[in-house]
């Protein structure tokens, strides 16, 4: 805490600032159901968030198209099943015109279900946003600027990591920024966490989502941010993560169950606290290159040995147990234009780096720092 001159604060300063001290109250999720199969109950969760006429709308993730999991959607009236395309990750543009789509063709929606990873989700919780809040995504980028309670929404995760299922943000690329819808709205009322449903991601896919779920721990529980609910979670995510990705040695039925907590609770955990360094790094990456949140993670992770050690060290040891490619030299051809470009992203990032190296962090990551190390990515 700077204070003005060289004077310490007077007593009764101090005693007014413990008592004004204010703690985050925020919004969770509404309701979730876990378990092998809990995917067969979603008609009995849907059915009182029914209204009159207006369908429930399912964004499934373009890869389950011709896929047995769409043929189990317990479809109603006049609901909908929208493949989405989730190539790239979640634009800005993207969640309007599915928002202005639906609102063309039914008016209003009872309600939007995600059924996918990270991405599904966050455009799921998006979409249901933009149902009632007026003009573009893009203008609520930011935190706490949504206006108005969306249409109730629903994620349904099919791979394991990313948290988006209890966090209240949605990731958005937008016409100037990478940055999340943060808001008390934004948490999905309903959650179905149903571990079959991620059975048979491919190895690398997996590995890259997972490690986002243990990037998360590591950056939570070094955090200057952490308290004991964070450190909690945070420890529990940890060590189903090494369960899965150090202690066996194939996967199963098992690491399925594990991986699926271990992002819920990783979730929790910087629900409370925040992530760090490999995440603001690797928004430069995703918002220039396009590099996905997973995969962008892992490569900035590779090289975080000064803010990480003991992190960095078992990160390595998975990647090489699990047989992993961490792709390298995705900056050497880039100008110093796209360097800056990714820098400004990155130092935008301000609670991350406060988090991760304290108030003093504009003097610990200047730009010759951050340009040092985009550089060896
Ligand atoms: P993803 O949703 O981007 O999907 C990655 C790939 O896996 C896609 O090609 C998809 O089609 C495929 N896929 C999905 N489920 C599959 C399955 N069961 N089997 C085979 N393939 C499958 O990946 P992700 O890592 O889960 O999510 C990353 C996204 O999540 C990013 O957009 C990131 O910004 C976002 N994110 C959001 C939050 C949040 O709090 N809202 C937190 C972290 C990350
Ligand atoms: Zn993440």
């Amino acid at each position: 805490m700077r204070t003005h001159g060289t004077k310490p604060a007077p007593p009764f300063l101090i005693f007014a600032k413990i008592f004004t001290m204010q703690f985050r109250n925020f919004k969770m999720i509404g309701y979730v159901v876990y378990g092998r199969g809990a995917f067969n109950q979603l008609d009995t969760i849907l059915a009182p968030n029914r209204k009159a006429e207006a369908p429930m709308i399912f964004l499934v993730d373009h890869f389950f198209e011709g896929h047995t999991l769409p043929g189990r959607i317990p479809l109603r009236g006049n609901d909908k099943v929208i493949f989405v395309n989730v190539t790239h990750e979640p634009k800005t543009t993207y969640v309007d015109s599915l928002a202005r789509q639906l609102k063309d063709q039914f008016g209003t929606v009872s309600g939007i279900i995600g059924i996918g990873g990270g991405s599904t989700m966050d455009l799921a919780k998006a979409v249901a946003l933009m149902m009632t809040n007026p003009g573009s995504s893009a203008d609520y980028q930011g935190w706490d600027l949504v206006k108005y309670p969306g249409v109730y929404k629903a994620g349904i995760p099919t791979l394991s990591g990313t948290g988006a299922e209890v966090s209240r943000t949605t990731v958005l690329t937008g016409p100037t920024r990478k940055l999340g819808m943060n808001s008390d709205f934004t948490p999905f009322d309903q959650v179905v966490l149903d571990p079959e449903l991620t059975a048979n991601a491919p190895a690398n896919q997996r590995f890259y989502t997972g490690m986002d779920c243990y990037i998360h721990c590591i950056e939570s529980l070094e955090g200057t941010y952490l308290n004991e609910f964070s450190k909690s979670y945070g420890e529990k995510a940890l060590e189903l993560c090494r369960k899965v990705f150090v202690e066996k040695d194939t996967w199963n039925e098992d690491s399925d169950d594990q991986l699926m907590m271990a992002s819920y609770a990783g979730g929790m955990s910087i629900a409370y606290s925040q992530v760090g360094v490999a995440h603001a790094v690797s928004y430069g990456l995703s918002y220039l290159l396009g590099t996905k949140h997973g995969i962008g993670n892992c490569i900035v992770m590779n090289h975080l040995e000064e803010y990480y050690p003991a992190g960095v060290k078992e990160f390595k040891y998975m990647v090489q147990k699990n047989g992993i490619d961490i792709p390298t030299g995705i900056c050497a051809n880039l100008s110093e234009e796209d360097f800056n470009k990714m820098i400004d992203v990155s130092l935008g990032m301000k609670p991350l780096w406060e988090n991760a190296l304290g108030k003093n962090w504009e003097s610990i990551m200047t730009r010759e720092k951050l340009r040092a190390l985009y550089g060896k990515l």
